[in-house]
């Protein structure tokens, strides 16, 4: 069995895994006949679920200059033992043949799960760099919101009624006396992300649009603090 890795789980703890949890189905199912060569993608997963995967149904002979493979399987660093070990049982199933309504969608009994458990944590099997990044990654839109709790003048609104535009956040800064102002601020306070809005209102706290667009600044700004590059 071979892994091929581009995901943030260690590569040789999965396969140890891996070979532990085809143990606990061979005992049932009998080796997989073609366990040998069975080639695994394990990939990060960004969007939706923790987790999904794909597999062949059985053997599948792949020409060999194709970049197919046995078994797909992507993962995000969130996901429990529970779904890593069930995923591979899951598509483990399908290798072995079995179609969908032939076996348990989650295959690994209670009495396996503890098994693994017992021998495996989720925590050690991600790689040291998994720990570097945000374990759930950064969340734009509640770093938005808790500006907004912060900063009570602060308002991140999402323009839903400007249809066809897309997605468009405006910022605004409520403090502000926007008849004077508005036509061009709605211009430049407009993100289409909430990293966008964000950054927007980072400037907004910093007093750096207000400096620049408008004399209704509000709070007392030194000299000193004036000179900002
Ligand atoms: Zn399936």
């Amino acid at each position: 069995m071979k892994i091929i890795n581009t995901s943030l789980y260690e590569p040789k703890k999965l396969r140890t895994l891996y070979c532990f949890i085809h143990k606990l189905i061979s005992k049932d199912e009998g080796r997989l006949p073609h366990w040998g060569s069975l080639e695994i993608k394990v990939m990060g997963k960004t969007l939706g679920n923790n987790y999904s995967g794909t597999a062949c149904v059985g053997k599948i002979h792949h020409s060999r200059n194709s970049d197919q493979t046995d078994m797909w399987l992507s993962m995000n660093i969130n996901c429990s033992i529970y779904e890593i070990a069930q995923l591979f049982a899951h598509e483990l199933m399908h290798s072995y043949g079995y179609e969908h309504h032939q076996f348990h969608t989650d295959p690994l009994t209670k009495d396996q799960m503890k098994s693994i458990e017992d021998r495996f944590s989720q925590p050690d099997l991600l790689l040291e760099k998994a720990f570097k990044t945000s374990k759930k990654g950064v969340s734009y839109k509640a770093k938005c919101s808790e500006l907004e709790i912060a900063y009570d003048w602060l308002c991140i609104d999402h323009l839903d009624y400007l249809s066809g535009e897309g997605f468009i956040l405006e910022v605004t800064d409520t403090r502000v006396d926007h008849e004077s102002s508005y036509e061009y601020r709605a211009e430049y306070w407009r993100a289409v992300s909430w990293k966008g809005a964000y950054d927007m209102a980072l400037d907004l706290i910093k007093e750096k649009w207000q400096i620049e667009f408008t004399e209704n600044w509000t709070i007392n700004i030194s000299e000193e603090e004036l000179s900002y590059d």
